[in-house]
C-alpha cells in the first residue's frame, strides 16, 4: 500500500493529493516516515496522544 496520508499545513486538511484541493499549496506527509511500525515507542506515543485528545478536545 503506498498510499499516504498527506495534510495541507495551512488548512490542516488531509488529502491523498500532492496539492491541496482547498487552496492549492503543497501537502506535507501527515506521518513522518520514522514512525514505523517496528518503533517499540510508537504505541506509547499513540497512548499519550489518544489520552490527550480524549481529555483536550481541542
Ligand atoms: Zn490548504
Amino acid at each position: 500500500m503506498k498510499t499516504t496520508i498527506r495534510k495541507c499545513k495551512d488548512c490542516s486538511l488531509y488529502t491523498l493529493s500532492v496539492n491541496c484541493p482547498r487552496c492549492g499549496k503543497e501537502t506535507i506527509m501527515a506521518i513522518p516516515p520514522r514512525f514505523a511500525p517496528r518503533d517499540k515507542f510508537m504505541k506509547y506515543r499513540l497512548m499519550t496522544e489518544m489520552e490527550k485528545n480524549g481529555k483536550n478536545p481541542d
